[in-house]
């Protein structure tokens, strides 16, 4: 199985920082990717960053990219998640909302399975941190059309880990066990879920 690591944004795209401006989501994103990229590789797992560039790179080609190597693997071989980090408000200031969420688009399909893994994951490594969930359908991940999930052919799913303005949240992001927790539960999450699949092999 082939790991697409996706870091959502680039150094030049507008906003998507804290309200005080020292939390910038496309560079946290890239410091989440590189650790899950280097902890896969250590347990000889396959993970490929979509963009390795700093900056922004539009959604379709970043689909184009992904589906380029589901037609090379089959899609059924790949998985892709994209990173984020929430935001409540315009950026201008900071707001009360907080937590972790993943999303797949509308639908049952193998993200949704994905995503579950990935709840299961957060419900150990975020302990009384609020997991925002959406029952409605049976699982606990919330469903929205995004480009990055709609278009790629593959399991796709996007978490959004924790809010950028929210003043605890960049706290625990900032930290030390913070960062890990995130970064485990992301691990913890593809490993739960490769070990589910039957068609990858052993
Ligand atoms: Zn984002």
């Amino acid at each position: 199985m082939i790991i697409l690591l996706d870091n959502g944004h680039g150094f030049d795209t507008p906003g998507k920082q804290s309200p005080d401006g020292f939390f910038r989501e496309y560079a946290y994103n890239r410091f989440l990717t590189a650790e899950i990229h280097e902890r896969l590789t250590v347990l000889g797992i396959d993970s490929r960053f979509l963009v390795p560039e700093r900056e922004d790179i539009p959604l379709p080609e970043r689909c184009r990219r992904a589906n380029a190597i589901c037609e090379q693997f089959g899609s059924d071989q790949v998985i892709l998640l994209s990173l984020h980090i929430n935001a409540a408000g315009n950026g201008q200031q900071w707001m009360n909302a907080r937590g972790w969420s993943c999303y797949t688009t509308r639908g049952e399909t193998r993200a949704d399975a994905l995503a579950s893994c990935l709840y299961e994951a957060a419900k150990t490594n975020l302990p009384g941190m609020r997991l925002r969930t959406d029952y409605s359908d049976g699982d606990p991940d919330q469903e929205e059309n995004f480009y990055i999930l709609r278009y790629s052919r593959c399991p796709a799913v996007l978490t959004e880990n924790l809010f950028m303005d929210n003043l605890e949240d960049v706290a625990f992001l900032e930290s030390l066990e913070g960062s890990m927790a995130i970064v485990n539960l992301h691990i913890e999450g593809i490993l739960r879920f490769a070990s589910k699949e039957t068609t990858i092999p052993s």
